[in-house]
């Protein structure tokens, strides 16, 4: 049997290197898995470290989306339960942007409350990454409309996990207070 930590290392080298050429948007261009590492200890921190298939999909949550790894690669690497995660926080990119935003908040209530935990998490280190390092060519409407969206995003994630809703709140709030936004 593989034991946690081997599996999370695994996770880790995994994702690191299919996000090898891969930066955030934001103005210091932070390599991508800062924020996979970030997903990934804002799911542990708030579940006490138990569920090493969570931890391990928080890693892997954009390797299908952004990579064109293979829902198949990951089941065989890391097993059907971290693969069907991931699955599910992967927008069908054959889709326009608008659509699979829209897709996004309609279908969050729908998800597996561990697809529900990945996403609560991305969208917090999301808006943390807009606000400490911003993206150069966002203006303040643009930030607006993310954090709003994210918000719609995250309030039909609800009920799964307190700790991560009051983590996104308080950094939807900090953002009401640095750029003068807009409660939605
Ligand atoms: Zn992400």
């Amino acid at each position: 049997m593989t034991e946690p930590a081997q599996k999370l290392t695994k996770a880790m080298l995994f994702a690191a290197k299919k996000h090898t050429d891969q930066r955030r948007k934001g103005e210091r261009a932070e390599p991508y898995v800062n924020h996979l590492v970030e997903v990934a200890d804002l799911l542990a921190s708030h579940t006490d470290g138990k569920n090493i298939n969570l931890i391990c999909a928080g890693i892997l949550h954009d390797t299908i989306e952004d990579t064109g790894t293979k829902y198949e690669e990951l089941k065989k690497e890391f097993g059907e339960n971290v693969a069907d995660i991931v699955k599910e926080c992967t927008d069908d990119k054959s889709l326009p942007k608008a659509e699979r935003k829209r897709l996004q908040i309609v279908n969050a209530p729908h998800k597996s409350d561990e697809a529900k935990m990945v996403k609560m998490a991305d969208k917090i280190s999301n808006l943390r990454s807009i606000l400490d390092s911003p993206p150069p060519d966002w203006d303040l409407a643009r930030k607006q409309q993310y954090f709003d969206w994210a918000k719609n995003v995250v309030d039909g994630c609800r009920g799964v996990n307190a700790g991560l809703e009051t983590e996104f709140d308080n950094t939807y709030k900090r953002g009401v207070k640095s750029f003068g936004m807009k409660v939605a």
